[in-house]
């Protein structure tokens, strides 16, 4: 049988490259961290090479005056700080300009993204991706590549060092060494794995007890207490031979591998000491601690060398999910219609939608016309779909099968910014954001203050704006909580009024408001409503008395429509609504 392949894992180097577009701006970052990195691994030879002149001649006859002591190893440490320094800041340099190209990247995908993202993506999931992974990811990143270049330099630096100094004892170092690390891995291995295994035994042991207060009745009816007893006994003898274990290994690690250590390092003392004077060979006691120290020094780079995956692969993992985030969200797509102002005809036609495939339809055949400058007035019980027809029109939702035209050019026609020009919005939910009222008027639209003005005293917010400490410039704070229900409405109008859209949809408020903010409103919303296409999706009476037409909607269809008295006579579905929402 013939199976598709599953697409090959991508490599760390693969996966790494995926981020080189958000580092080309950084370059010049990289490579001062680069040769920052350089320098700093080529101070340290220097430092055991020291050793040996000050060895070999500092306590005799020097070759050298006293003065110069100071001089280098002062000199030494200051450039060796300097090439960190300059490292780090480079590498800074370049990771926060990739941080900020990624996240501007993200948040323009974000605005453009198809819809449907964020019905699959709760708003602190986005929030996550956008600002805190890309930045923790980054930072881990980072400083991982760091290392992995600084330390890699050191350990090229020091080896060749070594080899220099004396090669054949190197080599020797070079097999002792491995083993040790070896060694020293398998016990670190085995001490994880038991440290693992006492933790899921600690965890059974305790939904033991949990179980035990939890169905306290049933054990002491059914007489289960020294079944239970013994059910802990068993679990916590497991976990005691378990710490008993976890503590051998423990307390032996340190001891055994300071015993190791010195096995090793005794071997390459002997044989150093033999070399030098049983073959003649002329070692000193300075080039004797300088390949001593070397070799000490280059433990720290090998640790850190061998740590360092794990901080890579998570830290790209937090950043991939930013980069899977876009690379699954492609733009919204649009047509090219644009013909400026549409007069505002709607025309819903055998209309389908599903939001998921295996889910029953939202919409299953509805059809409707509004004409331009028509007032109708959507209802129906909940669940029956007439949200969905209101989220159809500037394509929040995408149909299924059917056709939705607006001034007879189908939806996917027109250009996604020129539809969506075409609408205004007020929504139950009035979502405003932490700006000024100025701005959360306009919303970003280039429009003089005295259309804002108007539109705040259309909407009856003038006298209240007027109120606050700077007027429509006062910032109303994080979605404006200080704003109560009927302002947080009226600013949503003027928003709205402001925008001067030829079709305005309406979603009205389910919970009540008190009497007087419900008048305000009704007055600014009639205001708004004059001389614009109008849907409304209708649970106050008043509206729906004033429509021009009601259209009842039920299981994603539309049941009966007409005027509000006629529907009533007709004793159908609306009839039915009516009497249940608006007993009298
Ligand atoms: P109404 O506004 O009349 O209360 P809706 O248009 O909100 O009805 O919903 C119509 C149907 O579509 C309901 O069955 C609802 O559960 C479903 N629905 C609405 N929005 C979504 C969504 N984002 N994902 C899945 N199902 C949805």
């Amino acid at each position: 049988m013939w199976l598709p392949m599953p697409p090959p894992t991508p490599t760390l180097l693969q996966r790494l490259a995926r981020l080189k577009p958000y580092l080309r701006s950084g370059r010049r970052g990289l490579i001062l961290a680069g040769l920052g990195a350089l320098v700093g691994a080529a101070t340290e030879p220097v430092i055991p090479a020291l050793m040996q002149p000050l060895l070999d001649q500092g306590f005799g006859q020097r070759s050298w005056p006293l003065w110069w002591v100071p001089v280098v190893i002062i000199g030494l440490f200051a450039i060796r700080g300097l090439a960190g320094f300059i490292a780090q800041y480079g590498l800074a340099w370049a990771a926060q300009r990739a941080v900020l190209a990624l996240r501007q990247d993200l948040f323009n995908h974000l605005l453009a993204a198809p819809t449907g993202l964020f019905t699959r993506q709760s708003a602190s999931q986005l929030t996550n991706t956008v600002v805190y992974e890309v930045q923790q990811g980054t930072t881990m990143l980072v400083s991982a590549l760091l290392t992995l270049a600084k330390d890699s330099l050191t350990l090229v630096a020091l080896l060749g060092y070594l080899l220099w100094l004396n090669w054949q004892l190197t080599l020797l170092v070079g097999l002792l060494f491995p083993a040790l690390a070896f060694v020293m891995r398998q016990l670190g291995r085995r001490l994880r794995s038991l440290s693992v295994a006492s933790q899921q035994a600690t965890d059974e042991l305790a939904y033991v007890v949990e179980e035990n207060v939890l169905a306290w009745r049933i054990v002491r009816l059914h007489g289960a207490e020294s079944a239970q007893a013994q059910r802990f006994t068993g679990r916590g003898e497991r976990l005691r031979r378990l710490m008993m274990k976890y503590t051998t290994a423990s307390a032996a690690i340190t001891p055994l591998t300071q015993v190791l250590a010195a096995c090793a390092l005794s071997t390459v003392v002997v044989i150093a000491l033999w070399q030098s004077t049983g073959t003649g060979a002329g070692g000193t006691v300075g080039s004797f601690v300088a390949f001593i120290t070397a070799m000490l020094m280059i433990i720290a780079p090998l640790r850190h060398l061998s740590d360092v995956v794990a901080p890579i692969t998570r830290g790209l993992a937090a950043v991939e999910r930013g980069l899977d985030l876009m690379e699954q969200t492609p733009r919204e797509t649009g047509g090219r219609h644009d013909p400026g102002r549409a007069r505002g005809e709607i025309v819903l036609e055998d209309v389908h939608l599903r939001y998921r495939d295996d889910g029953l339809p939202a919409l299953d055949g509805l059809s409707l016309t509004v004409g331009a400058g028509e007032t109708v007035a959507l209802v129906g019980p909940s669940g029956a779909g007439k949200s969905t027809v209101v989220n159809l029109l500037p394509r929040f939702v995408e149909l299924s099968a059917g056709r939705v035209l607006l001034d007879g050019v189908p939806l996917a026609d027109w250009d996604q910014h020129a539809l969506r020009r075409q609408f205004a919005l007020v929504s139950q939910d009035v979502v405003l954001f932490n700006d000024s009222v100025a701005a959360n008027v306009s919303l970003g639209a280039d429009v003089p203050r005295e259309r804002i003005q108007q539109a705040l005293a259309s909407a009856q917010l003038l006298d209240f704006v007027n109120s606050l400490p700077q007027g429509m410039d006062t910032v109303i704070g994080h979605n404006g909580g200080e704003l109560s229900g009927g302002q947080r409405q009226r600013l949503a109008i003027a928003r709205a009024i402001c925008k001067d859209a030829p079709v305005l949809i309406l979603d009205e408020a389910t919970s009540a408001l008190d009497s007087e903010s419900e008048r305000a409103v009704q007055a600014a919303l009639e205001v708004l409503m004059k001389g614009r296409t109008t849907l409304v999706v209708a649970h106050r009476l008043s509206t729906i008395e004033h429509a021009d037409r009601v259209v009842a909607i039920e299981a994603g269809r539309v049941a009966e429509q007409g005027p509000h008295a006629a529907l009533l006579q007709q004793g159908g579905l609306y009839a039915r609504l009516h009497a249940m929402q608006f007993k009298t």
